[in-house]
């Protein structure tokens, strides 16, 4: 890792305005491992007055030349892949291979993916006698967690640069040191100077600053209900665009004649990948009663597997978080039939892969965003009643169905109130729409769709 004291802005490194820092820490040792500056509000101005220096230059950048900027960024985190990823299990903890295929490798794909989007998308198009035109918004200002801290960067960057806008991030303070590396994968790769900038800093002091900047047209955000309401109601008060990537609570509906064994055992893999810290995790496995108590001593079994190949929590705050939610769920009246409080190691934010059953709709962990290692098992007794469980929260941004075939299956995923459902295990697909229905957020990433939010239109009469 190289040392830099600054931030990212207007295509250099610059000492940054005020001398706080923050602290990096890895989670499964507890050891500091770098520090970064904290940004102030005079930092963020900077970037945001960078960012609107560069827009006109960029947006009117043909898209092929955007396009084969995006290509030369994507070659970039090709090469520093395995910088990328022992970067990420440096300040996330996440399992080596993790880092490697999802942390690194998602970022890689989503890139590329937006190279050629650039390149094919129809930024003009004719309806009867008008000409439309879909041009960039204009200065984003991106706000980022730490579950995926490379990919949620991208999965705004890349789009956003795509669609001529240009960018202002500032990364989760708990992983700034991903987003440093990408911000020099962005100066190798040719972008010019203002069109991304990056501010590390505390959420309350440059998030905030960053979502109440004049300079910034649309605020991209992606964290927590709290946060992202706060960050809603800054943003409509000042008329901008905003993103909201707000979470879930989404259910793993397995239906009677699904290949049982199967469907439990991609579902508790599904929760236990990064710690449970996925906000598309299915956190809810939904079992027909005939075949309920094989599917839990099956999710039990599954979740025992994955004992030692699990990774910490990001940090002290998020374990203590997740053991309050377990400690809530055993109150309630949950049976744990896997895992439980108790840290498994001495060091480290360690939490074991946990399963509940007897789990009714009500409770606690049936309802709120966990964000750990931790499965509730439900029970339903038919279809409908799995269909009532199932929308019964207040969010709604993924899922899975399983079934004896795909009709039924799908029959079943069209009344789902959710952004997204993977049919009998369908895998991850980084150009479909990815985003919530309720409370789970406001607009969709990735894919053409994630360029679109990035994107507003004009149009000439002939
Ligand atoms: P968070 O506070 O919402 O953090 C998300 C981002 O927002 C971070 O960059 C954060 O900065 C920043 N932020 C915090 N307060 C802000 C403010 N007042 N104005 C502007 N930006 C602000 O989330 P968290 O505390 O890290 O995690 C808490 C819970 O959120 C988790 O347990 C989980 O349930 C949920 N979560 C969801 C997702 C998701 O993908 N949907 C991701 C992460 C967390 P700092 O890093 O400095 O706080
Ligand atoms: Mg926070």
């Amino acid at each position: 890792m190289k040392a830099h004291d600054g931030m990212y802005i207007d295509g250099a490194w610059r000492p940054a305005a005020g001398p706080g820092v923050i602290e990096v820490v890895n989670p499964a040792d507890e050891q500091v491992i770098a520090t970064v500056p904290a940004g102030t509000v005079e930092d963020v101005d900077a970037a945001v007055r960078a960012a609107r220096a560069a827009l006109p230059g960029w947006a009117a950048t043909p898209p092929a030349e955007r396009a084969a900027r995006l290509a030369a960024l994507r070659d970039v985190l090709v090469a520093r892949q395995d910088e990328i990823a022992e970067t990420v299990t440096a300040e996330l903890g996440s399992p080596p291979k993790l880092s490697q295929t999802v942390h690194a490798g998602v970022p890689i794909a989503v890139t590329g993916s937006y190279a050629e989007l650039a390149a094919t998308y129809a930024f003009e198009e004719r309806t009867g006698n008008s000409t439309v035109l879909h041009e960039p918004v204009g200065v984003v200002g991106a706000i980022t967690p730490w579950n995926y801290p490379l990919h949620q960067i991208v999965a705004k960057t890349a789009p956003a640069l795509a669609a001529g806008c240009t960018v202002v991030v500032k990364p989760a303070e708990d992983t700034p040191l991903v987003a440093r590396l990408f911000a020099e994968a962005v100066h190798e790769a040719g972008i010019p100077a203002g069109v991304f900038n990056l501010v590390t800093g505390l959420g309350p002091v440059a998030g905030q600053a960053l979502a109440e900047h004049p300079g910034v047209d649309l605020v991209s955000f992606t964290g927590s209900t709290a946060v992202g309401r706060r960050i809603g109601a800054i943003a409509s008060g000042m008329v901008k665009k905003v993103a909201l990537e707000l979470g879930g609570k989404s259910a793993n509906v397995i239906l009677p004649g699904a290949d049982l064994a199967r469907a439990v055992n991609v579902g508790v893999a599904n929760v236990m990948s990064n710690s449970g810290q996925t906000c598309s995790a299915w956190t809810r496995m939904l079992v027909h009663h005939d075949q309920y108590d094989e599917a839990v001593e099956l999710a039990a079994a599954a979740a025992a597997k994955y004992g030692d190949r699990i990774g910490p929590l990001v940090s002290a705050t998020q374990r203590d978080r997740v053991r309050g939610y377990i400690a809530k769920g055993v109150a309630e009246g949950a049976r744990l039939a896997a895992g439980g409080p108790d840290s498994p190691h001495e060091r480290g934010y360690y939490v074991s892969p946990t399963v509940f059953a007897d789990v009714t709709p009500e409770m606690t962990i049936a309802q709120e965003e966990i964000f750990g290692p931790v499965l509730s098992v439900l029970r339903y007794t038919d279809e409908e009643d799995a269909l009532r469980i199932a929308n019964g929260t207040v969010y709604g941004l993924a899922g899975a169905v399983w079934a004896a075939d795909e009709t039924e299956a799908v029959a079943f995923a069209r009344r789902m109130e959710t952004g997204q459902v993977d049919i009998n295990g369908g895998r991850f697909n980084p150009l479909a729409p990815f985003g919530g229905y309720k409370q789970s957020g406001v607009g969709r990433e990735l894919g053409a769709h994630g360029l679109a939010e990035y994107l507003q239109t004009k149009s000439f009469q002939f």
